[in-house]
């Protein structure tokens, strides 16, 4: 049986959320160990940018084709050690990575080309600007316990093909999940120093951030991207915080409601509820509630909750009773508060001490915890609105901000409810797999995060940015000192050029400013 604490440091025990076997036992990293690993990736890095990106697009895509042949293993270890039934392990997992590995292969030559800057202004005509990307050197990538592969390897990927090194931090709870990653990725070419795995709780966490890093790319709970945004402010160390949600999706009448409440039934329960884009408030027209409520019923009914190896299984564990408790609390908060449990809201204590049942609640008010706090966990509260500005300032009225979804038969009502809700990913009449297109960025508003991972904004987050500009002709400017001459009267024509409403003012301008650039020699 799984037990409440799954770490006994100084090593990591990770366990099966099913069935409290244990995954495998390793041994912790020191501080001293966490720096010095990162003094190694800083040594080795120069020469991982130098290799050139082809070189390392080919070490990725070999890396793709090895997590292909291994994908039933990789699928089977996730499982193992997060609980999740196969198919999502598949589906949430391994082929995100296999296509986050092919979309940054595909786009790492062209973030790393030197891009031209036009310049407008005539007085600035003779220079040439151009961007130069270049890799920040080391990343520390810290990474959540509910996507053990699928996280880590995406960040780890854009990082590695843009030149970086990366030192990983995984979850205490998942680290078979994130070692498979490194040893894959040696496998396929990449130096041991460039890609290296470094274990244990939040001090260890902490130890990467304070060391010499150059940027830090965090997912994890609101609670903890707080402190890693403050300690990454004390040394002015760039950071991107992937952080929780509360999200929002939204039934209006005239969406087909068969596929909508299969919709809300899988986005609230797939990976039993542990999802950063999980469905956490659920938000249905007036006239269609009843209906809607009783369809999710059903379908929540129906699930088979069990071991992810089991074949008819549809939610699995959660990862542990602390996180189970947390759902419980806020079940027995709402209960106290007046709402209804429809179906579920207990322990499938028979199955082992992590298995909660598929819950659908009504009479829900905000006030209640599970409206207002990120539940991660198998719950989907459903409650009625009025009108589509009702709908909207509900789904708006939250501190977090990653996604929502909006489900109706009218693209032009879709579009214009997405362009109202405060969130980084709304997706119309589907819920979580914008996290599943390489091609989406990722990356939430409010207390949701801060930066992108995933798509080519999340690459860019990978770069550091150098402009370079090159004056092809060496002379003295106009507008150095000399401030009593021609300039101080004539600068006000330049400007006129340049920001002047009309044709005449421009050309007046035009000529005068071409004084300015044969100022008298000082
Ligand atoms: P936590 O915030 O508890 O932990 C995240 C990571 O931070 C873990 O590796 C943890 O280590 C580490 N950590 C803990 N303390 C510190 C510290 N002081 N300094 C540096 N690192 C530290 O999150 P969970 O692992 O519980 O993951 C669930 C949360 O992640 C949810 O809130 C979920 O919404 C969010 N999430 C967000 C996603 C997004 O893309 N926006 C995606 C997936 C999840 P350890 O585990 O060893 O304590």
């Amino acid at each position: 049986m799984a037990t409440d604490t799954k770490i006994a440091a100084p090593v990591l025990i990770s366990t099966n959320p099913a069935t409290g076997e244990t995954v495998g036992t390793y041994s912790c990293t020191s501080v001293d160990e966490v720096h010095e690993a990162v003094d190694i990736a800083r040594r080795a890095q120069p020469a991982w940018a130098a290799l050139g990106v082809q070189k390392r697009v080919a070490i990725i895509r070999r890396f793709r084709k090895l997590l292909n042949q291994q994908a039933g293993e990789v699928a089977e270890l996730i499982t193992r050690e997060a609980g999740k039934p196969i198919p999502e392990a598949m589906g949430a997992e391994i082929l995100v990575v296999q296509d986050a590995a092919e979309f940054v292969a595909r786009h790492a030559a062209e973030i790393l080309q030197p891009q031209p800057v036009p310049h407008s202004n005539p007085a600035m005509k003779t220079k040439r600007g151009t961007l130069h990307h270049e890799p920040h050197g080391v990343i520390g990538i810290i990474s959540p316990w509910n996507y053990p592969f699928s996280i880590p390897s995406t960040e780890t990927l854009a990082a590695l093909v843009l030149g970086n090194a990366v030192v990983l931090k995984p979850s205490e709870l998942t680290p078979a999940c994130a070692l498979k990653l490194q040893s894959l990725l040696h496998e396929a070419g990449v130096p041991k120093e460039i890609m290296q795995v470094v274990l244990g709780e939040g001090p260890v966490g902490a130890a990467l951030i304070d060391s010499k890093i150059d940027k830090i790319i965090f997912t994890g709970s609101v609670a903890t991207g707080r402190r890693v945004s403050v300690a990454a402010a004390q040394k002015l160390l760039p950071c991107v915080l992937e952080l929780g949600g509360k999200d929002p999706f939204i039934v209006f009448d005239d969406a087909d409601l068969d596929v909508a409440s299969s919709g809300a039934v899988w986005g609230a329960f797939m990976n039993a509820g542990q999802t950063c884009l999980s469905v956490e408030r659920c938000y249905v027209q007036r006239s269609v509630f009843e209906k809607f409520v009783n369809m999710c019923v059903k379908k929540a009914q129906a699930l088979k909750v069990g071991d992810g190896f089991d074949r008819d299984t549809d939610v699995g564990p959660m990862i542990d009773t602390r996180q189970l408790r947390i759902v419980e609390s806020q079940v027995a908060d709402a209960l106290d508060k007046g709402a209804k449990v429809l179906t579920g809201g207990e322990r499938l204590t028979q199955l082992g001490p992590n298995f909660y049942a598929p819950t659908v609640l009504t009479n829900v008010t905000p006030d209640m915890k599970l409206m207002r706090e990120e539940t991660f966990g198998p719950l989907l509260p459903v409650i009625p609105f009025d009108t589509d500005e009702q709908a909207i300032s509900m789904a708006n009225e939250s501190e977090f901000g990653l996604a929502a979804s909006v489900w109706t038969n009218s693209r032009s009502r879709g579009e214009a409810v997405a362009g109202k809700i405060e969130a980084g990913t709304v997706m119309v009449n589907d819920a979580i797999s914008g996290f599943g297109i390489c091609e989406a960025p990722h990356g939430g508003f409010k207390a949701s995060g801060i930066g992108r991972t995933h798509g080519l904004l999340g690459m860019q987050e990978m770069v550091r940015v150098r402009y370079v500009d090159v004056d092809r002709v060496v002379m003295k400017k106009p507008w150095w000192y000399g401030y009593k001459g021609m300039y101080r009267e004539q600068i006000h024509g330049f400007a006129d050029m340049m920001f002047g409403h009309s044709p005449a003012k421009r050309i007046k301008g035009a000529l005068n400013s071409t004084k300015i650039l044969t100022r008298p020699k000082l």
